[in-house]
């Protein structure tokens, strides 16, 4: 089933043209080749001509994306991407997100996209030059290491690994675990403690990159995730000696520079699952049109049909609060709230159209058969990473708290 991206009036030109011109390449490259694209998924059930035959067609689709003006839309021509704004990179999110995994395909993976922003903003010359290039290139690949198995990921302050100055160098010691990328990292933008007495709350991380090569590194283990060995590593930074000018930024912006890869990155997250949840739901309305059970098609049984209107529900609802917080953003104003509130709403919602999606199809639900499962599995992980739910709540309410308590109520028209 194809998506259906028709014009909107009230958008820009330019963003119906990039919807346009991604779902054409969704629609009449990927959807048709989905599971030739991604043979490598199917581990050592793939033969080496399926694996050869992907590669091959991998490269036809990025040499369209390419051709299309779409390639890497988080990053300025100058490094080789589209440079998109941030609402025609949103708006895109949500048409290429109908495939599972084909924002590969478009020049964005991560954690290497969020390194990128992060080179791109606090990096020097030098930096970009050593580490941005080659990582836009596909000549390296990167992880981004914070989360500590002994410390709350959702309390970065409390993060305990050290980076301490000996002459021109950096030393780092400490404990990380759920590195995305780690097997394959060239490099890592590891978040260390660099506080001293004078350090405020905020000012107490820098980020650091450190080659996946240095000596008094070591990769413990792929940490086993849903059932299945996977790339999000656990590292031991035993004394790991990098030179001075391989920090990020100022000393003390690394918590800093960790929020700002988060903010705009949450709605990009959540253009996506509204992209995933557009396609869940496309596939729950074709199965309950086509299944006969007892008597009729699935779409004439009340409970389905329960299913249809509370889907539909969920994804406009997911869509519009995730826009106007992204035109909110863009207008300058004020979204941390809205930024929290997505952050909650959509993988909840996302998380309960799949789930419906593979009621609907029963056993094939769960089957590696249909992108479901993994959807199912990434919209549950999403309510973890990138701050639990919890956090974002506590947020939330401090910010209208605040606003209640200096004499003013909410502005919901904001
Ligand atoms: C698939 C995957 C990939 C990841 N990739 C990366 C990566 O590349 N790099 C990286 O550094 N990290 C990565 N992470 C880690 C992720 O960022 C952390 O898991 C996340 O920040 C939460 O931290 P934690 O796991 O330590 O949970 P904790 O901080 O221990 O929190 C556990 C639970 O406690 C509850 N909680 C926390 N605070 C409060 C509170 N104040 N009040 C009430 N309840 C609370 C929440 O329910 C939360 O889920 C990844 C995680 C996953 C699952």
């Amino acid at each position: 089933m194809a998506m259906n991206v028709k014009p909107v009036a009230a958008l820009e030109p330019r963003i119906n043209e990039i919807r346009n011109l991604t779902a054409r390449i969704i629609n009449e490259q990927i959807l048709p080749n989905e599971r030739e694209l991604w043979a490598m998924r199917r581990g050592g059930d793939a033969t080496q001509a399926e694996r050869d035959r992907a590669r091959e067609l991998r490269q036809k689709v990025q040499d369209k994306v390419k051709e299309a003006g779409l390639w890497a839309p988080h990053l300025p021509p100058e490094y080789g991407g589209s440079g998109l704004s941030f609402l025609e990179h949103a708006y895109m999110n949500e048409v290429l997100a109908y495939c599972l995994g084909a924002a590969s395909l478009f020049g964005v993976v991560a954690p290497n996209s969020g390194n990128q922003k992060i080179l791109l903003k606090y990096g020097t010359e030098e930096q970009k030059k050593k580490w941005l290039v080659p990582l836009t290139e596909g000549k390296m690949q990167s992880g981004f290491s914070m989360t500590e198995p002994d410390q709350p990921g959702s309390d970065p302050r409390s993060l305990k690994t050290t980076a301490r100055r000996d002459g021109d160098q950096w030393v780092i010691n400490g404990h990380k675990w759920f590195t995305s990328n780690g097997k394959r990292a060239d490099f890592l933008i590891v978040m260390c403690r660099t506080d001293d007495e004078s350090s405020d709350r905020n000012g107490r991380m820098t980020q650091i990159i450190v080659p996946t090569d240095s000596p008094g590194l070591k990769l413990v283990r792929g940490v086993e995730v849903w059932g299945h060995s996977s790339d999000h590593c656990e590292f031991i930074y035993d004394d790991v000696r990098v030179p001075l000018e391989n920090q990020l930024g100022s000393t003390g912006s690394g918590h800093q520079a960790a929020q700002d890869r988060l903010g705009a990155g949450r709605v990009y997250h959540c253009m996506n699952s509204v992209g995933q949840m557009w396609r869940a739901f496309d596939l729950m309305v074709e199965r309950a049109t086509m299944r006969e059970v007892h008597g009729g098609t699935l779409e004439t049984k009340q409970f389905i049909q329960g299913f249809i209107a509370e889907s539909y529900i969920d994804i406009q609802a997911a869509r519009l609060m995730t826009i106007h917080c992204a035109q909110k953003m863009d207008s300058g104003g004020d979204a941390r709230t809205d930024i929290s509130a997505i952050k909650i709403f959509v993988p909840e919602a996302y998380h309960r159209v799949v789930d419906r999606a593979i009621q609907v199809w029963g056993a094939a639900g769960v089957s590696g058969d249909l992108p479901l499962a993994a959807m199912y599995q990434g919209a549950r992980t999403l309510r973890i990473a990138d701050g639990p739910d919890e956090v974002h709540k506590i947020l939330i309410a401090k910010n209208v708290l605040k606003a209640y308590h200096s004499g003013e109520t909410w502005d919901f028209g904001n």
